[in-house]
């Protein structure tokens, strides 16, 4: 596309449905290929809640994957564990979650229809109103004179809504049975945080992760899986002795140099929501931005994994919290945030809670939660750094990052240029054709790779179809069995983001995938060149 005709593209994008042109691109492909679609859909409308299809299914354990091998199984100072969704209901009251795990809500006098109040100020006056009071709140749809953006009614005035689901536990269903799916995984790894680290022996610093589903009855689930009522979270609690928060060992010269997009509390508060700046780690540090070094570890690490997972560094910073912004439990908090189509928005936070939830939890169950420092043969209770992600707004940041359209003979080709790691379908195998032999040799090419990577066979539409399929799902590599296989035991791997292709024999295929999964080797050096 020349420069012009994508300047135009992007006009047109932008201008089409509310999220972009862009977003709603990546959301039809998730429906059109059963990645993620609303549940329970032949029954009409549900908001807020998501099934995986089979491609997004592969995609989401991928992730998972990803993420516990990169923050659990390589490193030797975290362990996980795997909580349950409805625990203790005193564990809600101990965190906080029962009192102010709230969200602003004002209804409509006239439709009843009701609205997040922050949000609907956000939306129509394009200002960001994170952190204010109920009170700010009304006085400002007062002065903007806003009103139901259904009905055009006066709205009531704004009161607290609880996010969390209740449920009741057997059969009595009064106050006594009242129970609650959890809104965080946090609070297990807290209540765990004793038998968990007597059990793994592990001394401080240490870290408990857990993948697992949270539920939060948003008042406006929006933006597709961006905010949803069920999803799952990716959650690391990492216990650092309270005198030696800034003893972070993995802070080196390499990590302190490492340059990081900031938005500052200090430069919102000039009324900079929107802006930038470039700052190495020791900047961070060295003036006292990010207030301990283990913080600044967990930012830095954080952002690594996003890279090693492919999201552009530019579509990425870090922002502080303001004061009025920060949860009950927290200190300090940095978001990692993504330029989405609708402006920079959280992908990750991660906060430093202190002592708070141990406190708490000691507190009210009456158990020591403390642990024992040997050195200095005293109890101390741990502070805790928290990085947190939504493994569905990871994924669809993913996706969003990772997708591209072209225009070839002047049709739309999509590409999902996603990391191997997160594609669904790592090799597509193809026959030419289905006669002859073919496709029995590309099954059994196929069958030979299956146990080491995620393959699929294809057999039907012209081959071009058949890559284009593979494209648009992620999948980074294909084979394609020919006539020249059955001669020669040759055959040709295309490679999806430069859709060039090489000869190879079929018995060095194994191995070739393993050298660019690795990155080993380019795929220059795959084979010889198919000109
Ligand atoms: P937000 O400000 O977007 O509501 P939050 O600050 O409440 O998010 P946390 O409690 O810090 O979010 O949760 C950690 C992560 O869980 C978030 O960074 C996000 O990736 C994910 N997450 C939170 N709420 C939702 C939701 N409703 N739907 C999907 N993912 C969510």
């Amino acid at each position: 596309m020349s420069e012009k005709t994508e300047k135009e593209q992007k006009k047109k994008d932008a201008k089409k449905g509310e999220l972009g042109g862009k977003a709603e691109k990546v959301i039809n492909l998730c429906l059109r290929r059963g990645i993620l679609f609303p549940t329970g859909e032949i029954y009409g409308s549900f908001a807020g809640f998501f099934d995986y299809g089979p491609v997004g299914v592969e995609m989401e354990r991928n992730l998972e994957a990803a993420w516990w091998n990169h923050f659990v199984h390589s490193r030797e100072d975290v362990v996980g564990i795997d909580g349950a969704i409805i625990t203790h209901p005193t564990v809600w009251k101990a965190s906080g979650h029962c009192d102010a795990f709230n969200d602003p809500l004002v209804e409509c006098r006239k439709c009843k229809s009701r609205f997040r109040a922050d949000q609907l100020i956000e939306d129509e006056l394009k200002i960001s109103v994170d952190g204010i009071t109920l009170k700010q709140l009304d006085e400002l749809i007062k002065e903007h004179k806003l009103v139901c953006p259904k009905c055009r009614s006066e709205l009531s005035s704004s009161k607290v809504f609880n996010l969390m689901f209740k449920t009741h536990i057997g059969a009595v269903e009064d106050d006594s049975s009242l129970a609650f799916l959890r809104p965080e995984t946090a609070q297990l790894i807290f209540v765990d945080f004793k038998t968990a680290q007597f059990v793994s022996r592990k001394q401080l610093p240490f870290g408990i992760a857990q993948i697992g589903k949270s539920f939060r009855n948003e008042i406006a689930p929006r933006n597709f899986v961006f905010r949803s009522r069920e999803f799952s979270q990716m959650e690391l609690e990492f216990f650092i002795h309270p005198t030696k928060v800034n003893n972070c060992p993995f802070l080196n010269k390499h990590v302190l140099e490492t340059k990081i997009n900031v938005c500052t509390a200090e430069m919102q508060a000039k009324g900079g929501m929107g802006e930038v700046v470039e700052m190495s780690v020791k900047e961070l540090v060295e003036k006292n931005i990010v207030k301990t070094k283990w913080h600044a570890y967990w930012i830095v690490e954080s952002l690594n994994w996003f890279h090693s997972l492919g999201i552009h560094p530019e579509n990425l910073r870090i922002r502080e919290h303001l004061k009025e912004e920060l949860s009950h439990y927290s200190s300090e908090t940095w978001d990692v945030e993504y330029n989405y189509p609708w402006g920079w928005k959280e992908l990750e936070g991660i906060a430093n809670r202190g002592d708070f939830d141990l406190k708490q939890h000691a507190k009210f169950s009456g158990k020591d939660l403390s642990y024992f420092d040997a050195e200095k043969g005293e109890r101390v209770t741990p502070i805790v750094i928290e990085p947190s992600w939504g493994l569905e707004r990871t994924l669809f940041t993913l996706l969003l990052d990772a997708f591209e359209e072209k225009v070839e003979n002047g049709k739309a080709k999509l590409v999902l240029r996603l990391h191997p790691t997160i594609a669904p379908v790592r090799v597509g195998v193809f026959p030419l054709m289905k006669k002859d032999g073919l496709a029995e040799k590309a099954r059994e090419v196929c069958e030979s790779l299956k146990k080491e990577f995620a393959c699929e066979y294809d057999e039907a539409g012209s081959i071009g179809k058949r890559y284009a399929r593979m494209d648009e799902i992620g999948t980074p590599y294909c084979v394609t069995i020919d006539y020249d296989s059955l001669e020669k035991n040759t055959l040709t791997l295309r490679e999806r983001d430069s859709a060039k292709q090489v000869v190879l024999p079929v018995k060095a295929l194994k191995e070739t995938l393993q050298k660019l999964f690795s990155g080993s080797i380019s795929f220059s050096e795959a084979g010889k060149p198919v000109t």
